[in-house]
C-alpha cells in the first residue's frame, strides 16, 4: 500500500489550523528571500510540528508575474526580489536553481521542486481543436529550453548540497507527446519523482499521465493544484492499491474557502456561503465533528465576528480536508466498498458511475499500450 500525503499551503504563525499540521508547504519566494523570512519559516516548522515539508521553487510565482506582466530575471548573485528601480512594493522576480537551493540549506525541507517555468492555461475557447493544438505546442516549444536547463542544474546542484532531500521535477506539457520529448531532453539527471500541474486537464488526463508515470517506473507523484474530492479520490485509490509509493497534492483551499466565509462539507468538500447575509434553516444541524464545530450550530458560526469566523472555518475546513482524505483511503481497498462510501457521502450522484469506472479501469489495465488505454478512456467517458 502506498501513502497519501495533503501538503497544506497558506500555514502562517497566524492561522496554524492546529496545534500540529503534518505536512506544510513552503515556497521559495515567500520564505526564502531574505534572512528574516528564513527564520520566519524556521519557527513556523517548528511551532507546526510539521513531518513533512514541501519547498516548491517559485514556478507559481514565475507564472503569476508572467501573467500580470512583471519582469522575471535570472541571476543567482541577485536577491529573489530583485528591486532596482521600483517602489520596495514591486520587484522583479529574480528566481534562479542557486537561490532555490540556497533556500533548501537553510528551510531542510524533506521535498523539493526543480525549478519549473510554468505553461499558461490555453482552453480551447473560440479556437478550433487544432488552433488550440497549435497554441499549446507554441507555448510548450517556448518554456522547453528553460525547463531543461533548470532541471538539470537544480538536479546538478541538488545531488551536490542536500542529496537527501527528496527531488521532484515539474511536468510543464500539455499532453503525453511533449512529456517524452521533455523526459528525453532532460536525460538521466536522478530524480525521486515527479510533479504536474492540473490547470489544464481534466481528471481523464491526470489518470493518463499518472499510468505512463507508473509505466515508466516513477513511484512518487505531486499534483500541482487544488485538492477537490474528485481528486483526492484519485489519488487515494491509487495510493491504497500500491501502484504508487507516495502520492500527494497541495491545498490551500482550507484557508482560500474560509477567507470568503465558506464553509467546506464534512461528507464531500463542497463548499456553502456562511456569513451575515446567509439563510439558514433552523431545522439544519451541524453535524462536522471537528473540535472547533463540536455543540456550534451553524447560525452560531454565522452570527460570529468575521475575524473569528475565519479562524474557525480555516480549522473546520483543515480537519474536513484531512478527514476525508483519510476516510477516502480507508475506503478505497476496491472498487465495490469506495461505491459505497461515495454513494453515502459524494452530492454529485451523477458522477460516480463514471469515476468508478476510471478508477477500475486505470488499475485494470495500467499495464497496457497507453494509446489502447486513451481509447478505452474515451470510450468510457
Ligand atoms: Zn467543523
Amino acid at each position: 500500500m502506498g501513502k497519501l500525503n495533503i501538503y497544506y499551503a497558506g500555514i502562517g504563525m497566524n492561522n496554524l489550523p492546529s496545534r500540529k499540521v503534518n505536512n506544510i508547504l513552503l515556497n521559495v519566494v515567500d520564505h526564502c528571500c531574505d534572512e528574516k523570512s528564513v527564520i520566519n519559516a524556521t519557527k513556523l516548522i517548528h511551532k507546526a510540528q510539521a513531518i513533512n515539508i514541501l519547498l516548491d521553487c517559485g514556478g507559481y510565482d514565475i507564472h503569476t508575474t508572467e501573467t500580470i506582466g512583471g519582469k522575471i530575471i535570472s541571476s543567482p548573485s541577485l536577491p529573489i526580489k530583485y528591486s532596482k528601480k521600483y517602489s520596495p512594493f514591486k520587484y522583479d522576480l529574480n528566481l534562479t536553481p542557486e537561490h532555490v537551493i540556497m533556500a533548501a540549506k537553510d528551510i531542510e525541507p524533506t521535498l523539493i521542486m526543480t525549478l519549473d517555468y510554468p505553461i499558461i492555461t490555453i482552453r480551447k475557447g473560440k479556437l478550433s481543436q487544432r488552433g488550440m493544438e497549435y497554441e499549446r505546442e507554441k507555448e510548450f516549444r517556448k518554456k522547453l529550453p528553460y525547463n531543461v536547463e533548470w532541471a538539470i542544474k537544480t538536479a546538478e546542484l541538488h545531488h551536490k548540497y542536500i542529496s537527501k532531500t527528496n527531488l521532484y521535477v515539474p511536468i510543464q506539457c500539455y499532453n503525453l507527446k511533449q512529456y517524452e520529448v521533455f523526459k528525453t531532453q532532460i536525460g538521466d539527471i536522478g530524480y525521486n519523482g515527479f510533479s504536474i500541474p492540473v490547470r489544464n486537464m481534466t481528471l481523464e488526463d491526470i489518470v493518463l499521465f499518472l499510468i505512463k508515470f507508473y509505466q515508466d517506473g516513477i513511484k512518487k507523484v505531486h499534483i500541482l493544484g487544488t485538492a477537490t474530492f474528485e481528486k483526492i479520490a484519485l489519488l487515494a485509490f491509487l495510493a491504497k492499491q500500491g501502484i504508487f509509493e507516495i502520492l500527494s497534492l497541495d491545498a490551500t483551499s482550507w484557508m482560500q474557502h474560509a477567507l470568503h466565509s465558506c464553509y467546506l462539507s464534512p461528507n464531500d468538500l463542497s463548499p456553502c456561503m456562511i456569513n451575515y447575509n446567509s439563510f439558514i434553516d433552523k431545522n439544519l444541524k451541524n453535524n462536522c465533528t471537528c473540535l472547533s464545530c463540536k455543540g456550534m450550530s451553524f447560525t452560531e458560526i454565522k452570527n460570529l465576528v468575521k475575524s473569528e469566523r475565519d479562524i474557525h472555518l480555516m480549522k473546520h475546513n483543515y480537519y474536513v480536508t484531512e478527514n476525508i482524505s483519510l476516510e477516502l483511503y480507508n475506503n478505497s481497498k476496491d472498487i465495490y466498498t469506495l461505491n459505497t462510501y461515495l454513494r453515502a457521502n459524494y452530492k454529485k450522484i451523477d458522477m460516480i458511475n463514471p469515476i468508478l469506472s476510471l478508477f477500475d479501469m486505470t488499475n485494470f489495465y495500467k499495464d497496457k499500450d497507453i494509446n489502447i488505454i486513451r481509447q478505452l478512456i474515451k470510450k468510457a467517458t
